[in-house]
C-alpha cells in the first residue's frame, strides 16, 4: 500500500475465558489470532467470514472498545491508547463505530436531533448557536430531512434510523469508521440505499472504513480490499475482484461458491461440519477438519499468511497448487 496508513494493526490477539459449569475448569477461547492489517485514508477494507470468525471482535479492537491480549494498533502513526485514558477520549472523536441494530444504538427517549448533536457537545465541536444548522447539515448528508430532527427513533423506519446513526457517527468528522454489519438488519431494498450512501460519504469525506459483514455481495460493492477470516485469523486478503473471482484459499472458495452471482464456476462447495469450537482449535491449519483438499501436512503444520503475489496474501500451504487445479 503506497499511501500512509491511518490505522495499522500488528499481530492482534484476543482471548476470553469461557466458564463451563461450576466444577469444570474454565476454557481459554481464542477469538482473534495474529491479525495484522492496515488501512489508508479513503480506503475501505471488507472483513468477511461466518458468524463467530472474529470479525466483530477485530472491529472492536480497532476502535479501542476491547483491549488486545497481544499485538499493537497504531492510529495516525501513534500507538492507540488504553480505553480509559484521557488521550483515548480525545482520539475517540476521530474513530467511530456503526453497529447492526440502529434501534439499540439510539436512545428511545431522545429526539434524533439531540442524538445527532450529542457528539458536538461531548467533544465541544463548534459554537452552541451553530448546532441546529450543523445537525440539519448532518441529516441532509445522510438524506434525512430537517424535520426528522424533532422525531423519536420509533417514528423512523429501519433505514432512516441507520442513517441517523450514521449522521451521529459523522458528527465529529472522524477519520476512521468501523461498520459492523451495518445493513444486515435492513430489508434488501433498503440495504442498497444505505450501502450507496456509505460509499458516497466515504468518498466525499476521504474516510477510512472497515466494513464488517457476512454478505460477500455487499462487501464487494463497498470494499477496495477484502480480508476473509476463519476461526479468528485472516486466511486470505486481496483486491475484491481477485478474491471473489479467483479465490486461492479453500475456505474462500467455499464462501464464494455460495453466492451464485459472484461465482465463476457453477459448482457449489458444501463444507462438511460446523466451524470448530474456538476453545478447541484444531492442530495445524485450523481449517483442515473441513477442508476438501487437506493433506497430512495440514494437520501438523499451521500455514502462515504469506504474500503470493498480485497484492494477495493467503494462509494455505497449497494455495497456488489447488487454485491451478480448480480453475
Ligand atoms: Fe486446506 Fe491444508 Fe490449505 Fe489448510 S493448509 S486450507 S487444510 S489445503
Amino acid at each position: 500500500m503506497s499511501a500512509a496508513a491511518i490505522i495499522k494493526a500488528d499481530g492482534l490477539a484476543r482471548r476470553y475465558t469461557k466458564q463451563r459449569g461450576l466444577f469444570r475448569k474454565p476454557q481459554l477461547v481464542t477469538a482473534v489470532k495474529n491479525v495484522s492489517l492496515s488501512l489508508a485514508r479513503g480506503e475501505t477494507l471488507g472483513l468477511v467470514g461466518e458468524s463467530g470468525c472474529g470479525k466483530s471482535t477485530t472491529g472492536r479492537l480497532l476502535v479501542g472498545l476491547e483491549q488486545a491480549d497481544a499485538g499493537s494498533i497504531a492510529f495516525d502513526g501513534e500507538r492507540l491508547p488504553q480505553a480509559s485514558d484521557q488521550a483515548w477520549r480525545r482520539l475517540r472523536m476521530r474513530i467511530q463505530m456503526v453497529f447492526q441494530d440502529p434501534l439499540a444504538a439510539l436512545d428511545r427517549r431522545w429526539t434524533i436531533g439531540a442524538q445527532v448533536g450529542e457528539p458536538l457537545d461531548i467533544h465541544a465541536i463548534g459554537k452552541k448557536g451553530d448546532r441546529p444548522d450543523r445537525i440539519k447539515a448532518l441529516l441532509a448528508d445522510v438524506r434525512l430531512r430537517a424535520d426528522h430532527a424533532a422525531r423519536y427513533p420509533h417514528e423512523l423506519s429501519g433505514g432512516q434510523r441507520q442513517r441517523a446513526v450514521l449522521a451521529r457517527a459523522l458528527a465529529s468528522d472522524p477519520d476512521l469508521l468501523v461498520c459492523d454489519e451495518p445493513v444486515s438488519a435492513l430489508d434488501v431494498s433498503i440495504q442498497a440505499q444505505v450501502v450507496n450512501l456509505l460509499t458516497e460519504l466515504q468518498e466525499k469525506r476521504g474516510l477510512a472504513m472497515v466494513f464488517i459483514s457476512h454478505d460477500l455481495r455487499v462487501v464487494r460493492q463497498v470494499s477496495h480490499r477484502i480480508a476473509v477470516m476463519y476461526l479468528g485469523e485472516i486466511v486470505e486478503e486481496g483486491l475484491p475482484d481477485d478474491v471473489l473471482h479467483e479465490p486461492l484459499h479453500p475456505y474462500t472458495r467455499a464462501l464464494v461458491s455460495a453466492v451464485p452471482q459472484a461465482v465463476r464456476r457453477s459448482e457449489r462447495i458444501i463444507l462438511q461440519g460446523d466451524p470448530p469450537d474456538p476453545a478447541a482449535r484444531p492442530s495445524g491449519c485450523p481449517f483442515h477438519p473441513r477442508c476438501p483438499v487437506a493433506r497430512p501436512l495440514c494437520a501438523e503444520q499451521a500455514p502462515e499468511l504469506r504474500d503470493v503475489g498480485g497484492s494477495r496474501n493467503v494462509s494455505c500451504h497449497f494455495a497456488e497448487d489447488d487454485a491451478r487445479k480448480v480453475r
